[in-house]
């Protein structure tokens, strides 16, 4: 740690430095937990016994972990963006980092996380080689090195896509499969019946006819003759009258097909009780019923008390919920399927800050990407 020299005690740079620490101290008195920043000792300590944060405190200790981790990668990664921002490629005393990321309001405190002390962190930082440290007699100082960071949460972040695209690849291709197995097995049970059908209709007159190609010819021609006996039963069937049912039948199969691989998957109503909006009219609604393997969502409209069956789910858009709302992200976020309380909505940003039900941490997303609850 610096030294400041005792004959410097009024120089601004010391007083400045004393009212950095004096805001470092202060840390001490923040609650992450209810994210409030009490004024010294005694304000925290009676904020530690107040209602409010032992309930916080309850909550937390049944998901601790989940808690700490979510901490300290928040802290990570808005501690990196900053070396990203500001010092790229420069080499920092890594206390002048720190006092800079904490001196945006809203950071994420550093003991919610992992790291006890800034030294811990800056370690950490190295050995993950997220950062050039260097440990001098003035301290710990560290160089960002954008590229290794960059390629890295790249890296990660490719991985992660790379998963899900995977998990959601095999998952359709199960579905694939499993409805071409299903389609294969009724089709050749259909062609079975077909041939059968084809056997018993034809007249004694047409068979004969095809027993006669076959025994006129030669034996030379008898594979050739078999061909062709093939084709006329195929010939047959087409001309049967009986057939043409059948046709009919098929043809109405594949335009179901069709109808199905047209509809496209489902974006974002893949859950049931979420509420929207026909995007035209205004018209309210809560989907009902969702089958996401037959790209299926039903939506019951608000005023009618009709139920809408297979929507397209592009007519409609999610409601978000005002302030205290339930909620769910549905679409475009990190954390689609998360449910929460609508704690506050920016009307500037078009933002809302939701608290998650399950894990207790606070996240913001678009309100046109989150639904009320039912
Ligand atoms: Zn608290």
């Amino acid at each position: 740690m610096a030294k400041s020299n005792k004959g410097d005690f009024l120089s601004p740079k010391a007083v400045a430095n004393r009212q950095k620490m004096k805001g470092l101290q202060k840390l001490k008195f923040y609650c992450q937990l209810c994210e409030k920043q009490c004024r010294d000792q005694n304000g925290f300590k009676q904020h530690c016994s107040s209602e409010a944060h032992l309930r916080q405190v309850a909550v937390f200790g049944e998901n601790s972990g989940r808690f700490i981790k979510g901490y300290s990668e928040q802290f990570l990664a808005n501690f990196l963006d900053m070396m990203a921002v500001s010092h790229r490629n420069t080499r920092i005393k890594a206390t002048v980092a720190y006092n800079e990321y904490i001196g945006n309001k809203t950071h994420v405190h550093m003991n919610s996380t992992k790291w006890t002390t800034l030294t811990e962190f800056v370690k950490y930082l190295g050995r993950e080689k997220l950062c050039d440290i260097e440990e001098t007699a003035k301290g710990w100082f560290i160089t960002y090195k954008p590229r290794d960071k960059e390629e890295q949460l790249r890296d990660r972040m490719e991985m992660e896509k790379r998963r899900k695209e995977e998990d959601e690849e095999t998952r359709m291709a199960n579905v694939l499969a499993r409805q071409i197995a299903k389609q294969n097995k009724k089709g050749g049970e259909e062609k079975k019946e077909e041939r059968k059908a084809d056997a018993i209709d034809l007249d004694d007159g047409e068979r004969e006819k095809i027993n006669l190609h076959v025994v006129s010819g030669g034996l030379n021609n008898a594979l050739e003759n078999s061909e062709k006996k093939r084709k006329d039963i195929v010939d047959f069937s087409n001309a049967g009258g009986m057939f043409s049912n059948k046709k009919m039948k098929t043809g109405g199969k594949e335009e179901g097909k069709a109808a199905f691989k047209k509809r496209k998957k489902l974006k974002w109503m893949l859950r049931e009780n979420i509420v929207c909006r026909k995007t035209e009219t205004g018209e309210k609604g809560t989907v009902v019923r969702v089958n996401v393997e037959d790209r299926e969502a039903d939506v019951k409209l608000k005023e009618s008390g009709s139920v809408v069956e297979n929507v397209d789910e592009d007519e409609f858009e999610p409601v978000c919920p005002g302030v205290g709302g339930k909620c769910a992200v549905v679409r475009n976020h990190d954390f689609v399927g998360e449910e929460g309380k609508v704690l506050g909505v920016d009307g500037n940003t078009g933002e809302v800050t939701i608290e998650s039900f399950k894990r207790g941490i606070q996240f913001k997303a678009k309100s046109s990407d989150v639904a009320r609850l039912v």
